[in-house]
């Protein structure tokens, strides 16, 4: 049988079931973790505890009239938005906001349920961002991923985060310990995947390792505004990134490069993807401005959408690598 959402994530049910009660809900939560970590179920868990009408001890009943409307995602005040395609688009985004305009279908409350929140365009995010900013009326947002590291920066600072068995990575790095790879590099696998066999894969992986270290150089001279970093891309970088999975894991590398300088901007120095390097990512990070270590961030990530358009690959990075240099000089 099924695992319920109260057996899978009992800490977090009770959390919820005491904010609803005590009419506490945020306006916007960002629930992030690994596929089956119970976020979906969460989300429709404590839109059931918010409209149940015949709860028990603070938890739904899941037998109610209201209860099962809401597990059949037939009830108009709890509205789900899932990518249409490859992307959730910024009409979507605006058909939610008219929705929420109008007052509650058939109360003053209203939810809505963002699955693949990393899904969203540039503009669709914007858009959501300018709504999270003023909420009209009783409304909380559940924005739902699996890729955490892909979610704006901007989108994060505005929800509470709720990490779903955010032990996963640490037990993945442990595991990867046993197999005899280095704790720092485990980690930083774990950061890349979820799956183990793709981790060792990785690990024992030649171009793999070429393309950290030189990713790292690359960066390393994009913080120093050193002008070699431009020309390598087409030396250093380009020779890896010949197909699309190998760009993706390019990127992907990138993507946590500008993350850590982020997150060690915050103070955050445990949840840190590249630890071998802290050291050197601290004592550059001092002099980065925070709004260029955010802007940083969202380039990298808006590369998905200029590839989509064709334009060309080693066009992108050397776009991006100006950016960086002048976004992260003080
Ligand atoms: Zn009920």
């Amino acid at each position: 049988m099924e695992q319920s959402i109260i057996e899978l994530q009992p800490r977090l049910t009770k959390h919820f079931a005491k904010l609803v009660d005590n009419k506490k809900l945020a306006h916007a939560y960002l629930f992030s973790g690994p596929r089956g970590t119970g976020k979906n179920k969460l989300a429709h868990w404590v839109a059931q505890a918010v409209f149940c009408k015949q709860k028990q001890n603070g938890y739904p009943c899941l037998k109610c009239n209201e209860c099962r409307r809401i597990a059949q995602n037939n009830q108009p005040d709890v509205v789900e938005i899932k990518p249409e395609g490859n992307s959730i688009k910024v009409d979507q985004i605006r058909y939610l906001k008219a929705e929420f305009v109008k007052s509650g279908v058939e109360s003053n409350r209203k939810l809505f349920i963002i699955q693949n929140a990393e899904k969203m365009t540039i503009s669709a995010a914007n858009s959501l961002l300018k709504f999270l900013e003023e909420p009209s009326g009783d409304v909380t947002a559940f924005l739902l991923t699996d890729s955490v590291n892909q979610i704006l920066p901007t989108i994060i600072s505005r929800c509470q985060l709720v990490e779903l068995s955010s032990l996963t990575l640490k037990k993945l790095v442990a595991t990867l310990e046993t197999k005899g790879i280095g704790a720092d590099k485990a980690n930083l696998l774990a950061h890349l995947t979820n799956s183990q066999k793709e981790a060792r894969e990785l690990d024992g992986d030649e171009d793999f390792n070429k393309l950290l270290a030189n990713v790292w150089e690359w960066f390393n001279q994009v913080l120093r505004n050193d002008w070699r970093a431009f020309v390598g891309v087409q030396t250093k970088l380009m020779p890896y990134a010949t197909d699309k999975t190998s760009q993706d894991r390019l990127l992907q590398l990138i993507v946590l490069l500008t993350r850590d300088i982020l997150l060690l901007k915050y103070g955050k120095n445990e949840d840190v993807a590249f630890i071998m390097y802290s050291k050197e990512l601290n004592e550059k990070n001092l002099k980065i401005p925070e709004n260029g270590a955010i802007r940083a961030v969202e380039a990298v990530l808006s590369t998905k959408q200029q590839r989509a358009v064709n334009v060309s690959f080693q066009s992108i990075l050397e776009a991006l690598t100006l950016n960086l240099c002048s976004w992260y000089q003080a």
